[in-house]
């Protein structure tokens, strides 16, 4: 390990390390895999702290009749060391126990994940199922992510300068960490003020139902203050109680996770008093993981680059046969499409209008692979899939529906997709990783300026906006402005290069992948936190 360097402790609810283990669910996650990955390669002294889900996330299946199905199997994982460290923490009148795993076989630093499935225990269900159920379920959750992972730490003898807080799950470690001082003696405002000195929080969604709140009253019966009274528990996180509002008030700075969701940031919360700054730093990711080392390592041979990137796209091309029957074409100008089904994120977007996009289709122009999943509670976000479905039905030869979205299909689209396309609303996509890992692959990113994409993109040279930035309350101005700009980019600037212009579009190709490979690289982001948020 390095010298000097403040210790890190990083608390996440999920962390995506790989397919096969099935503890993640989306781009916080996969945030917190890479960089429990960069923190290993660059040898910095940093753990993580999880949960050792029993059914981890939903696989999500899509039925004959279109309609996303969701599926939980119980997992095994023989590869977890068992640290023969368990801790007990208090919920709802009972205590459970929480035996501690440790896991490193990913390339990852050691993560301890914390797992309430134990034959001394009532309470085995906690670590069931991330994101599965309600309300209570979800704060024992969070109380053994951050209440059992403090004293997790303390019985491994792991010292630790910085906690850090991969959204608001974890802020019950900061109630843990005052009621700790309090009971060495400190009053309840000096023991916040020494916990704001060790805590640094990193804040995703700007949509504010994503924010979780609870009741105070619910958080009482759980247990979850914790020690703390009513008025304390208040104090840092208001009634109802939010976990965004108490992990800004617990720490002693914030990050958003682009420049730009930076600003949305701290005007979403420019009410909350007595927070910590929310500064700027972009997510990055873990180049092995994700990126084709042939594509960096030809970056300066055009043919080499273009050689491989056909590679690249047959692999998917075969993929998508074996996994849906559809026989794609690999002369057809290709499209790849992964997010997850919310209705800020338009994932149907470029169907909006039939006559323009249809003939594409239909005349072999374009071919379309979507993936991604619907929140298991989210029945507005089932339809967006089902309507995904729905036109693979009706272009069957040219678009692709991939069921089950995980790492997996997410390295295969971003390596052998031409285009990789992403129209949010702006500005409510916080940053979007799956358009670095594209955009270091080769394949062009074609996107709304927003999350990461304004800190690379340059019109016509690296990738193409859409929308030229524009902003708007009224959705359907914005999505009028949108999809013109989609439609006549993709008409006159993206179909005319890819189909009559190759030596242009590798060119694209090789900026695309000079333009971000070290910027977004996590080396980059370790950096930031280092010197922005752990030692700044
Ligand atoms: C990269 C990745 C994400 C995050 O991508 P976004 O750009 O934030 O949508 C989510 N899920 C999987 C499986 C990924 O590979």
């Amino acid at each position: 390990m390095q010298k000097n360097l403040p210790s890190v402790a990083y608390f996440s609810m999920e962390y995506g390390l790989d397919s096969s283990f099935k503890t993640y669910a989306g781009g916080l996650g996969i945030l917190a895999g890479d960089y429990m990955k960069g923190a290993k390669d660059n040898n910095m002294p940093i753990v993580g702290i999880g949960l050792k889900w029993k059914q981890g996330y939903t696989d999500q299946h899509i039925d004959a009749d279109g309609t996303p199905i969701d599926c939980y199997k119980n997992q095994s994982y023989d590869f977890l060391e068992d640290t023969g460290v368990k801790v007990t923490v208090r919920i709802r009148q009972r205590n459970v126990t929480c035996k501690v795993w440790k896991i490193d076989k990913f390339g990852n630093a050691p993560i301890y994940m914390l797992d309430t499935d134990l034959p001394e225990n009532e309470d085995t269900w906690i670590t069931g199922q991330l994101y599965g159920w309600f309300g209570e379920e979800r704060i024992a959750q969070e109380m053994v992510l951050g209440i059992g992972g403090v004293r997790a730490l303390r019985k491994l003898g792991i010292n630790i300068d910085v906690y850090h807080f991969n959204e608001g799950h974890a802020v019950l470690a900061a109630v843990e960490l005052i009621r700790e001082k309090m009971d060495a003696g400190m009053d309840f405002q000096k023991a916040l003020e020494e916990t704001r000195k060790e805590v640094v929080f990193t804040t995703h969604t700007p949509i504010r139902e994503g924010n979780e709140s609870h009741t105070i009253d619910r958080l009482e019966y759980m247990g979850a203050f914790n020690g703390l009274t009513t008025e304390q528990m208040v104090y840092l996180g208001g009634a109802p109680f939010n976990m965004t509002v108490a992990a800004l008030r617990t720490s002693r700075k914030s990050n958003a996770v682009a420049q730009l969701h930076a600003e949305t940031a701290n005007k979403m919360w420019e009410q909350v008093e007595y927070a910590g700054p929310i500064i700027g730093i972009t997510n990055a990711i873990h180049k092995p993981t994700w990126v084709d080392q042939r594509m960096l390592d030809s970056v300066d041979t055009p043919e080499t680059l273009w050689k491989t990137h056909m590679e690249n796209k047959r692999a998917l091309i075969d993929f998508v046969k074996e996994r849906n029957g559809v026989q794609l074409d690999a002369d057809v100008l290709l499209i790849g499409f992964s997010r997850r089904a919310a209705p800020y994120k338009r994932s149907n977007f470029i169907f909006t209008d039939e006559k323009v996009i249809g003939p594409l289709l239909e005349q072999k122009k374009l071919q379309i692979v979507f993936s991604g999943k619907a929140h298991p509670l989210d029945d507005t976000g089932k339809r967006i899939v089902s309507t995904l479905v729905k036109m693979s039905k009706q272009y069957p030869e040219a678009v692709v529906f991939l069921e089950n979205y995980d790492m997996t299909i997410g390295r295969m689209l971003t390596r052998g997709s031409d285009i990789w396309l992403n129209n949010p609303r702006r500005p409510l996509e916080a940053s979007g990783t799956s358009g670095m890992k594209a955009a270091m692959n080769g394949v062009l990113n074609f996107s709304v300026l927003d999350g990461w994409w304004p800190e690379a993109c340059q019109h016509g040279i690296n990738g193409w906006q859409i929308g030229d930035g524009f902003e708007s309350s009224d959705t359907a101005k914005l999505d009028e402005n949108d999809i013109k700009s989609l439609y006549k980019v993709l008409q006159e600037e993206i179909i005319p290069t890819y189909y009559t212009n190759n030596k242009r579009w590798v060119e694209m190709m090789q900026q695309s992948i000079k333009t971000t490979s070290e910027q977004f690289a996590v080396e980059r982001m370790l950096k930031e936190y280092y010197e922005m948020l752990y030692m700044g």
